[in-house]
């Protein structure tokens, strides 16, 4: 079936109909949103079922990603690019007599996802399904995803996200697949016919039902599928507890089911050990596993081959539960010995480490695990104990045992599971994956190096750049065609003309476009007016002291009092801009906020500033603004402590759009500079491993009395600004620290050196041909970071499937 504009503008009528009982006449925008959505939904699911019946009838090997964040954002107009049907729903639309773009301007982000890693399992869904592997996401399908940030007074107010609302459209519920998770209760074991049974009995029931999510890929019939596991009680009141006088139980779980899969933690590369989050992975999990198995038996008959048609990716450690689910759906209910199960669970499960922050490493309280989960706990405690055996009998080292364990002193540390139950443990960069074979897990890898890999992040360059860049698409496929869309390698071709004056003037007129409609954009969220004529100098990313947004407004400060000093200096202009949400407990993040909030309402109000500098501070970073920004952005802060940022994706998806980078060599930077030189970006800084031997024996109080414009810069902090706040507190967390080590994060001594890699942005700028040539460039070498590179290096390298060329 092929579909035109008037096929499509017919099913969106019925749709109406059917399902709203309205006539196109009625309608709202939401309306004909979610009318669009069910029309493409169905297309896709026609598809889905006949994917499903290739891969079962031809026995292919399956990925099952599983991440505890999916942040998917709009799907609507994506998957009418990957359906090629964007043109004639569009078409339809305007048939109907409403504006296209106000009906995709309707649909909420799905926000189920924090940040990168969300951001990254999203990404990779896509590119999965576009390379035709057979795979499903898995994750939990909260109520409530990442908040929204409103900024009241400078402060960040965070409020409830009910994406659901208008974005349920694309979910389909599957209750007949539904699965139910066991918690607490006790566990007994008896002999019967000469095997040890074990009963876990009294436990609290939590059903899990799944509302999936099609994905369709670009240039394929294939169609993969998001499964979002939601929470149910077992029945309203259940009559058989009720009876037997368990209606406490009969509540327990009601309260449970409710609170599960209600809201997803906000916390960003930090671990939370609260109960509930524990509660929420192992449902997870296990309603996961048992899908998972469920499907393979119905195939094969058989769990003892799942390893061959079965890889589980972990995206952290987050479902690293699947490791003892796992285990005991095959030894309690499949019946297979330990040693069978363990070798079939070692050569399913892989898992993606994505941070070196020790406060993000998952570390449980063992009692938690007595109470919550008993069967996994014993099956957990076997697994620890005969990992420990093995590492004492490779290293016969006290010290070892103690760091290589699984539970020690009371404390399950889900890092360690993974590596004893895993087959592969990757990092997200060259420069990560180093520092985890040599730093954080030098003892497992000089066991088994040959688990250790490394596969570099991406992005969705369809979604990143074709779909949100259509001046920047049309001038590529005019110039090298489109076959980079499929093979994003091809953007090289765009090379050659960095000596053709006109394409660059082209390139500079595309630029100056976007910025202009993203203002455009940003005055009618705001109300804000955006100086188009000054650089677009962007820093958007979670607030986290690690990814420093103070070093850049300290140096914003600098500037400022540059020009108080000097009025009539020459000066670019610049405008300086943030997005960023803050962990709600994070007290030192939204103080940043508020600074920075501060800064903007000084500078934007002083005349000197007028046309020359100017601070935003866009309020509810998401996908759909990212969306909006990164086409009109034209410099890429990517300015984190070497060694901490994994990889950053960020970064990515602006050197596409051709943004120049200002950043450290960390994470992806690294492998970025690699291709670009010197010469195509601006860096600073000290590199990861100076950083890691400055820790000890730094005095940023010197450097302090040393250097005069950062001594000016941070004595501004503590005046604070014409709002009468003063970040006294974050004055002295930078020279004396407060429960902390003083500048932990090294702001102070990257500080000149940050100030000088600003100057040559601004003084490059100068040079508009130069700085065109550099973002083409960017353009043309960043096709090492399409997502399908990398899931295609996971493929090769850890999964061994086959996948479209
Ligand atoms: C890409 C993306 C991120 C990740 O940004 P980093 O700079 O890599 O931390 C976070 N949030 C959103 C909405 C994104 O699109």
């Amino acid at each position: 079936m092929t579909y035109t504009k008037e096929t499509l503008q017919e099913a969106i009528v019925q749709k109406l109909r059917l399902n709203y009982g309205c006539t196109e006449k009625q309608a709202t925008d939401g309306e004909i949103m979610k009318a669009c959505a069910l029309v493409l939904r169905d297309i896709m699911a026609e598809r889905g079922v006949r994917t499903r019946e290739e891969v079962d009838s031809q026995e292919k090997r399956k990925v099952h990603y599983m991440s505890m964040e999916f942040l998917m954002g709009r799907s609507l107009m994506k998957n009418a690019y990957n359906l090629e049907l964007l043109e004639p729903l569009t078409g339809a639309v305007e048939a109907l007599g409403f504006k296209a773009a106000d009906i995709f301007d309707m649909e909420p982000d799905a926000g189920l996802g924090n940040g990168g890693l969300g951001r990254l399992a999203a990404c990779y869904l896509g590119s999965m399904t576009t390379l035709e592997i057979p795979a499903t996401g898995y994750s939990i399908c909260y109520e409530l995803g990442i908040f929204k940030q409103k900024i009241v007074d400078g402060q960040q107010v965070e409020l409830p996200d009910d994406w659901k609302n208008l974005g349920d459209a694309w979910l389909m519920p599957k209750p007949q697949e539904t699965e139910e998770v066991h918690f607490g209760g006790k566990v007994r074991t008896r002999w019967d016919n000469g095997h040890l049974m074990v009963v876990h009995e009294d436990y609290t029931r939590v059903l899990a039902v799944p509302c999936d999510m099609e994905i369709a890929g670009y240039d394929t019939q294939q169609v993969n599928t998001l499964r979002l596991w939601d929470a149910k009680s077992p029945k309203p009141i259940d009559m058989k507890l009720f009876s037997e006088g368990q209606y406490l139980r009969a509540g327990e779980e009601r309260a449970m089911a409710d609170v599960i899969s209600k809201v997803l933690y906000p916390e960003d590369n930090h671990y939370e050990g609260k109960s509930l989050r524990l509660k929420q992975q192992y449902f997870f999990v296990s309603a996961t596993m048992q899908s998972i198995t469920r499907q393979h038996i119905q195939t094969y008959g058989t769990l003892k081959n799942f390893h061959e048609k079965n890889i589980i990716q972990i995206n952290d450690t987050h479902p690293a539960l699947v490791i003892p689910e796992l285990m005991r759906i095959l030894v309690d209910d499949a019946g297979l010995s330990w040693d069978e199960a363990w070798h079939i669970t070692t050569c399913s499960v892989a898992y993606t480490n994505h941070t070196v922050l020790a406060e993000a490493l998952e570390c449980w309280p063992q009692q938690l695990f007595e109470t919550l989960l008993p069967r996994v706990w014993q099956i957990l405690q076997e697994i620890a104990r005969r990992w420990q055996e093995k590492v004492e009998n490779f290293y016969h080292d006290p010290e070892k045992t103690a760091k290589m364990a699984v539970i020690w002193d009371g404390v399950v540390r889900m890092a360690n599971l993974c590596i004893a139950g895993g087959m592969a443990i990757n990092g997200v960069s060259a420069l990560h994956s180093d520092i985890l074979r040599h730093d954080v897990f030098r003892d497992a890898c000089r066991m088994e190096p040959e688990k250790f890999k490394n596969v570099t992040n991406g992005v969705d360059h369809r979604r990143w750049l074709s779909q949100i860049n259509p001046g920047l698409d049309g001038l590529i496929r005019e110039l090298i065609g489109d076959g980079y869309l499929t093979h994003a390698g091809h953007l090289q071709e765009l090379d050659p003309y960095a000596e053709d004056g006109a394409v660059l003037a082209r390139l500079e007129e595309i630029k100056r476009c976007n910025k202009e409609t993203f203002a455009r954009w940003a005055y009618r969220q705001q109300g804000v007016q955006l100086n188009t004529d000054a650089i677009f100098n962007v820093q958007v990313k979670r607030l986290h002291e690690y990814k420093r947004q103070l070093l850049n407004v300290l140096h914003i400060i600098a500037l400022y009092q540059q020009l108080q000093d000097d009025p009539d200096m020459d000066f670019p202009p610049q405008t300086f801009l943030f997005g960023a949400k803050a962990a709600p407990g994070y007290a030192v993040a939204k103080r940043i906020i508020r600074l920075i909030n501060s800064l903007a309402d000084q500078v934007n109000n002083d005349p000197i500033c007028k046309g020359k500098l100017q601070v935003v501070f866009l309020e509810n970073y998401r996908v759909s603004m990212a969306e909006m920004l990164m086409p009109a952005s034209e410099v890429s802060q990517q300015i984190s402590t070497a060694g901490k940022e994994a990889s950053g994706t960020g970064n990515m998806k602006f050197m596409m759009n051709g943004a120049l980078t200002i950043g450290t060599l960390d994470g992806a930077n690294v492998e970025m500079h690699e291709v670009l030189g010197d010469e195509n970006m601006f860096l600073f800084g000290l590199t990861a491993e100076e950083a890691s031997h400055m820790s000890r024996g730094y005095d940023p109080y010197l450097l302090y009395t040393r250097d005069p414009v950062l001594r000016r810069a941070l004595d501004q902090l503590k005046a604070g600004f014409r709002d009468g706040v003063s970040y006294e507190d974050l004055y002295q967390r930078l020279l004396f620290g407060v429960d902390c080590p003083a500048d932990q994060y090294l702001l102070l001594a990257d500080f000149a050196s940050y100030c000088a890699a600003s100057q040559r942005v601004t003084d490059t700028y100068r040079d508009r041909e130069k700085w065109n040539r550099m973002s083409l460039h960017n353009i043309a070498r960043s096709g090492i970071f399409s997502a399908d590179r990398s899931v295609a290096d996971y493929a090769d390298t850890i999964w061994h499937v086959p996948y479209k060329k």
